[in-house]
């Protein structure tokens, strides 16, 4: 849609020509959130794509992702073979609400800092142990993990101004397998619950990421594979009652069901992966 309160768009080819950050202001990353509905309080769109990051990057620590970078860059990246856990790359692609003209636009970064329940791009990179880089308007960048970014629907870590510039997520929880369950209501609708197990190869440990069902990401770590009764206790003292996520995409109690259903499922995958 057209968006008539915008009067200015900025092609700024470097971050740090933007200095001040007015009310108004908006970066502009795909576009495809923002040119969704109006944005009566914007006047300035700020386009990253002038900034001209390169999308993906492999480097002997892992994977740095630009917040520019497509999900069509993404979900068509060739991975190390090694990484065992890239497939989750295009699954996670899968799970938004999408076409592939949507993919060619949209971006990771915007669908981060949209910081929605369904973002599955936050799925990705908090069950792959990401880091996100923020660059402040003014001072030193700062790193986040993934997993703290988003702080509930809609919202998150950063500051007014503040840019989402990278994301790496390290070879280490890429070389990992990894289990994933996902539901949504619709066959190609907003995920309703997306949750990701990952064990170190050779190993018998577990992380388990919960997303979407959720007003922010929860994970669970164990040393070793639990029990069931030991995983169940561990979600119910993780995740309070209070932030399973209601909304026509599926009631909370819907998606507290799913979240120990899949859990258990993903347990038992990875408990037979662990034997053999
Ligand atoms: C058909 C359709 C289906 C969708 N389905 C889903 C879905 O299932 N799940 C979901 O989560 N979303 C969904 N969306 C919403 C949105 O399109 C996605 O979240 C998308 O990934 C946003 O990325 P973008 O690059 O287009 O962001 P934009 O629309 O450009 O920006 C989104 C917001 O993030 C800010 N922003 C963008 N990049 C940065 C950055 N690097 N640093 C700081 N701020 C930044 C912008 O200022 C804006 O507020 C859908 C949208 C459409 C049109």
């Amino acid at each position: 849609m057209n968006l008539n309160t915008v009067t200015e768009v900025k092609r700024p080819l470097s971050a740090e020509e933007i200095i001040d950050w007015p009310e108004g202001y908006a970066w502009l990353a795909g576009g495809t959130w923002l040119f969704s509905t109006p944005q009566v309080d914007t006047h300035t769109l700020v386009d990253l794509q002038s900034l001209r990051w390169p999308a993906l990057q492999v480097t002997a620590d892992g994977l740095e992702i630009a917040a520019t970078c497509t999900l069509a860059e993404l979900a068509h990246f060739e991975a190390p073979p090694n990484w065992k856990a890239a497939p989750l790359f295009k699954m996670c692609c899968d799970s938004l609400l999408a076409s592939f003209k949507v993919w060619n636009a949209a971006t990771v970064g915007g669908n981060i800092c949209m910081s929605l329940p369904a973002g599955s791009m936050i799925s990705l990179t908090a069950s792959l142990e990401g880091t996100y880089t923020l660059w402040p308007r003014e001072g030193a960048p700062r790193t986040i993990a993934a997993v703290d970014f988003v702080a509930g629907n809609n919202e998150n870590a950063l500051r007014p101004g503040e840019l989402l510039r990278s994301i790496h997520l390290p070879a280490r929880a890429l070389s990992k397998r990894f289990a994933f369950r996902r539901a949504s209501l619709t066959q190609l609708g907003r995920s309703a619950i997306i949750v990701i197990g990952t064990q170190a190869p050779g190993a018998d440990d577990l992380v388990l990421t919960v997303t979407a069902a959720t007003v922010k990401p929860f994970q669970l770590r164990f040393d070793r594979v639990p029990d069931d009764r030991t995983l169940r206790e561990a979600i119910f003292s993780t995740i309070p009652e209070a932030d399973y996520f209601e909304d026509v995409h599926g009631s909370a109690v819907y998606k507290r069901h799913l979240t120990y259903y899949f859990a258990e499922q993903i347990r038992a995958e990875l408990l037979n992966g662990a034997k053999e």
